[in-house]
């Protein structure tokens, strides 16, 4: 039977069909398996040249042989040869008469079927399904099978753990400005340097299983891989094969035409930052061994199961545009795949776990663009991201002592430590990168990301005991950057870089300023509602962290200092101080997907000297604190800088998308909904290669729920004020909220809510277009508008 007999229905499906040697390394990205705890590229389990392999474990970082920390590229768990009559199975020199692989969204395996023709004519039905188990995050799995379809003979077939990997010593288009260099793909990765960052520690083979050991350099993870190979219709005896940097394991088969021989590969992984150094090895065999007794049919519906719970609280389903349903199931699927809701000390990178793109690091990406997934559907997964920036607290004090500051001063990019790596130059060196220093938003980012998972959570323990600290020392932070400027007396901050990337040392950021001030205003709140409400909590606070009431009139009076640029004629909100004064230089030309063209002249390298921007800035500061501005300046500001991005950035599209929606310009707003979601599977910024664009499937999902479906947390309440483009018929998603989840249905001229409690007692409010509505528990409530 055929191994496709379990795929989902096609509306799961990423598809290949075909096979085309140009969409290599884009396709590697797309089919990544992983489950939180590991992401593993969808390269061929044979290899080919020009392959960009990649298996990557959450908080495994090393900085050895590279310019900055890396995400290490760690031991491949899947490769998979075989051989007929002695010659290698292989795209590279037997000829492919059939590829289809699919990536199953709904049970999160990736699929493969190739008939080759070798050389010598025999012709060979490989297939393969692969996954990383949901369940045990611990166990990744491929089963494949092998039909001689025109022969019988001798066929030997060898699973392996690899341990050769290395990392890109630099990642192409790494940043804006960087030259993209253009190879042939066969010969494309070759010429990239690589950095090294593990060694060989110890192969050793069982009776069942084979186990590989590797450490990495300087951050002494001991990673162990263990795995066995198990013949589901042959009784063919498994042969080890280690040495150094491999563990393999093999059979010789007499095949005979027609048949199908069938096998399961199970590996088991470790770490040190799992287990203790000198239990990894015993961890995995232990995981192994319990694996391959249950059996592959049991393995593969456990992980089935957890799959179908993660989907039941995360699908959102659009009905009426399929290519948009689709896209945005397959941005759901990778921050599914991306996210560890069991350790607490690891984040998401900007390129997720699949690829090397921005070298494994966490940006603002996180608070901005993915927490709001994880909150209002797995708050869970969300509370253990935030975890992560409280245990690196510490490493941001550092930082804001380094930089001659007090407080906590989060780092622009981070890995596993907390500390700023960011890097300081390009990897040609030729430019500098000034984003570690100056990109210093990120600080009230953290902050907002906290209150935004208390406000929607309710989770009291979580802001007693880890966020009201952050809120302190990060309010610190800003207090002793602000600036006085004795003359006009106002606080500034100057020689910062807004989200808007183009702009460099900028005086007066409006995004930097105001949320410097938002962060320390309901610090401020925060405080003063502990000290009534909980004031054993804000004994230990203040001991631990030495505020005192002084400390916060201090803060009061320079917060209504703060400098804003503004021009009260226009409404017109100035991104930085001098922005206005900026060469003007329209854009009048758009790409084929109705993308601005950089006017003539100009490049992300000139762009500096005009008015155009990377991506939201102000736009992006009226999104997150919907609460602060009336709808008026809104609308002024969204049009007036709506007309001078690029969307340079995978995080731009979406943003404007939903705040067009809630100024009532909807005219883009499909069309920004659709270039965020089909950022990766079309390759729309062209760099999938490297990686998924996590921050755009966030704001994918934000788009549909917050765009589309309307909903925003303004005044502390569930808000909704839907729009869905023409093709729409309905959207429907669930949202949790606090104890409950309220299950939302949006059509064009009414709505559904109901809201799933335990508590038959339970209510709460909504406030739909402006009206309040009061939800009753499991009860449905119907609103026309
Ligand atoms: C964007 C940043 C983002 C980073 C990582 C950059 O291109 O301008 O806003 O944090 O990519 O995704």
């Amino acid at each position: 039977m055929s191994l496709s007999n379990i795929l989902s229905k096609s509306e799961w499906l990423v598809e290949e069909k075909g096979f085309n040697i140009q969409n290599l390394n884009v396709n590697e990205t797309l089919f990544t398996v992983g489950n939180g705890y590991l992401g593993t590229r969808g390269s061929l389990e044979e290899g080919i040249k020009g392959e960009l392999p990649g298996n990557f474990i959450a908080g495994i970082f090393d900085h050895y042989d590279s310019m900055v920390i890396d995400l290490v590229n760690t031991p491949l768990w899947t490769p998979v040869n075989i051989y007929i009559s002695g010659y290698k199975l292989n795209m590279n020199s037997c000829k492919v008469l059939d590829s289809y692989r699919c990536l199953d969204m709904r049970k999160g395996l990736l699929y493969r079927r190739t008939r080759f023709e070798d050389p010598n004519g025999n012709i060979s039905v490989y297939e393969s399904v692969r996954f990383a188990s949901f369940h045990n995050n611990h166990l990744c799995v491929i089963r494949f099978s092998l039909t001689p379809e025109n022969y019988s003979g001798d066929v030997r077939i060898e699973t392996a753990i690899e341990g050769e990997q290395y990392n890109l010593a630099e990642t192409p288009y790494l940043v804006t400005g960087a030259k993209k260099k253009v190879f042939p793909i066969e010969e494309k990765w070759v010429k990239y340097a690589k950095a090294r960052h593990m060694k060989h520690i110890k192969s050793e083979g069982s009776e069942s299983n084979v186990y590989l050991e590797m450490k990495t350099l300087d951050t002494q993870h001991t990673l162990g891989f263990a795995s066995e190979l198990i013949c589901e219709n042959t009784e063919q005896e498994v042969e080890n094969f280690v040495g150094f940097e491999f563990a393999r394991q093999q059979l010789n088969l007499d095949a005979k035409k027609g048949q199908t021989y069938t096998f399961s590969k199970l590996t088991s992984i470790y770490t040190s930052r799992d287990v203790s150094a000198d239990t990894v090895q015993s961890a995995c065999i232990e995981n192994l061994n319990q694996e391959s007794s249950k059996g592959y049919p049991v393995i593969l519906q456990e992980h089935i199961d957890t799959w179908n719970i993660k989907w039941d609280n995360s699908d959102c389903l659009i009905t009426g545009d399929d290519d948009s349903a689709f896209a945005l199931r397959f941005n759901i699927f990778q921050l599914l795949i991306c996210a560890y809701e069991k350790d607490p000390k690891v984040n998401i990178g900007a390129k997720t776990l699949s690829g090397e793109g921005y070298r494994g690091h966490v940006f603002w990406d996180t608070e901005i663009f993915l927490l709001p997934f994880y909150i209002y559907t797995q708050p869970e997964t969300a509370k253990s991201l935030l975890l992560y920036r409280y245990h690196t607290l510490e490493a941001a004090k550092e930082n804001a002592k380094l930089n001659g500051y007090d407080g906590s001063q989060y780092p622009w990019e981070a890995a596993d430590t907390g500390k700023e790596c960011t890097p300081k130059w390009t990897p040609d060196m030729t430019e500098r990168i000034w984003t570690g220093e100056e990109e210093i938003h990120i600080t009230a980012d953290v902050a907002y990301g906290i209150l935004t998972y208390y406000f929607a959570t309710g989770d009291i323990d979580f802001f007693l005991n880890y966020g009201a600290e952050i809120l302190i020392l990060t309010a610190r932070f800003w207090s002793s950057r602000l600036e006085y400027n004795k003359d006009k007396d106002r606080y500034e901050m100057n020689k910062v870089i807004g989200p808007d990337e183009y702009h460099e040392h900028v005086n007066n950021s409006v995004f930097t300023n105001w949320m410097a001030k938002w962060n320390m205003e309901k610090t401020i709140d925060c405080c003063e509602t502990i000290k009534i409400e909980h004031p054993t909590v804000w004994l230990k606070l203040s001991q631990k962290t030495k505020i005192n009431d002084q400390e916060i009139i201090d803060w009061k009076n320079k917060l209504s200092k703060i400098y804003i640029p503004f021009n009260k004629e226009k409404k017109l909100i100035e991104q930085f101080e001098g922005y206005f004064e900026l060469e003007e230089t329209p854009i009048v030309e758009f790409d084929e997907n109705d993308m601005p063209l950089y006017p003539k002249g100009i490049d992300d390298t000139n762009a500096k000297k005009t008015t155009l921007i990377k991506q939201p800035d102000i736009v992006m500061l009226m999104f997150i604190l919907p609460d602060e501005f009336s709808d008026e300046i809104k609308k002024i500001n969204y049009e007036f800088y709506e007309k001078r991005t690029m969307h340079k950035s995978s995080l731009s599209p979406s943003i404007y998308s939903i705040m067009g929606i809630e100024i009532n310009n909807t005219e883009h707003a499909d069309q920004y909904f659709k270039r965020s979601a089909f950022v990766d599977l079309a390759n729309n910024q062209g760099n999938t290669d490297m990686g998924i664009h996590a921050a755009s499937c966030g704001g994918t999902w934000q788009c549909a729920v917050f765009g589309f479906g309307g909903f925003r947390l303004k005044q502390h309440k569930m808000t909704f004020k839907p729009w869905l483009p023409e093709k729409w018929v309905e959207v429907k998603f669930k949202l949790q909220w606090r104890s409950n989840q309220v299950e939302v249905a949006i059509q064009k001229a009414k709505a559904f809510f109901t809201l799933v409690s335990n508590d038959n007692n339970a209510k709460e409010e909504i406030i739909v277009f402006d009206k309040a509505y009061e939800l009753k528990a499991n009860k449905s409530l119907e609103v026309g508008y």
